[in-house]
């Protein structure tokens, strides 16, 4: 099952006309690690996914079934109760992102980290470059002209760094004139509650089209790991486009 289809393929109508562009890249989600109970617990029938409900049950010191604990989840995200969501800790591998992406998801300070892939270390002439998707273009021609102009500033850039490389000028100096739309990649590490908080602020319609595009990418995949820890999203008719 996919969420927000239609807003990501809104955000992707032009992705068949950037394939084969200059040093194109398109972004890629991973799931590559989560908490996982130990083994006393999951015999007891406790899952990632249920394994903030079960925790929270301390308060009252209650017990509950599998189902239970589902239903759980869900009451806890209602009653602002969100401290246990810190228990499910997820860890992504996300490809095909730009620098002016990072730039902006390292804004969420809280309960997230990152390594990014270094541009002192890993030679830029590996890098690709992240198009704009200009979903708010209609016209195919118009689109075609603009990524037209990406390609070519991508092409001068990467002309650009192979002279000043070819003069003795290292990575570290070479990255400054990469332009924003240099692709980086990341392992992130982020707990269910912060990743919450991140699609409450970029799946929203007002984020800008390449965080949220990530945002719909990892919703998706969270969904289908911890549905209840997530899905009272899906119900915020704010984050969906209007017909
Ligand atoms: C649509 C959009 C447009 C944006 N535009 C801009 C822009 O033009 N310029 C710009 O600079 N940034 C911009 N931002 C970034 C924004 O200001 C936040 O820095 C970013 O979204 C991270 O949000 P956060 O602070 O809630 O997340 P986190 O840093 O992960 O914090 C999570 C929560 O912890 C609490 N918290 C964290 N730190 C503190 C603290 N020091 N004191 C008290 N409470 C704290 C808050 O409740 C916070 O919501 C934009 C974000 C969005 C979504």
């Amino acid at each position: 099952m996919k969420y927000f289809t239609r807003e990501l393929e809104h955000i992707e109508r032009w992705k068949n006309l950037r394939k084969d562009l200059f040093r194109n890249e398109e972004p890629a989600v991973k799931l590559i690690g989560m908490t996982t109970p130990s083994e006393e617990m999951v015999s007891q029938g406790i899952t990632t996914e249920t394994l903030p409900a079960y925790t929270a049950r301390q308060s009252h010191e209650s017990e509950g079934t599998y189902e239970d604990d589902l239903k759980l989840n869900k009451k806890l995200i209602s009653w602002g109760h969100h401290t246990c969501l810190e228990a499910v800790q997820f860890v992504y591998y996300v490809t095909g992102v730009s620098k002016s992406l990072a730039g902006q998801w390292t804004r969420h300070r809280i309960g997230i980290g990152w390594t990014f892939r270094s541009t002192r270390y890993v030679k830029a002439n590996k890098n690709l470059f992240i198009y704009p998707a200009l979903e708010y273009m209609d016209s195919e021609d118009t689109v075609r002209a603009a990524y037209g102009i990406y390609e070519r500033e991508h092409q001068r850039a990467m002309d650009v760094y192979e002279e000043l490389k070819n003069l003795g000028v290292r990575n570290q100096e070479l990255r400054r004139l990469m332009p924003v739309g240099w692709s980086t990649a990341a392992y992130v590490y982020v707990n269910a509650r912060s990743l919450r908080h991140f699609f409450e602020l970029r799946l929203d319609k007002s984020a800008e089209w390449e965080i949220r595009r990530l945002a719909y990418m990892m919703f998706n995949n969270a969904m289908g790991v911890a549905p209840t820890l997530f899905e009272d999203l899906m119900s915020d008719e704010s984050l969906k486009l209007g017909k």
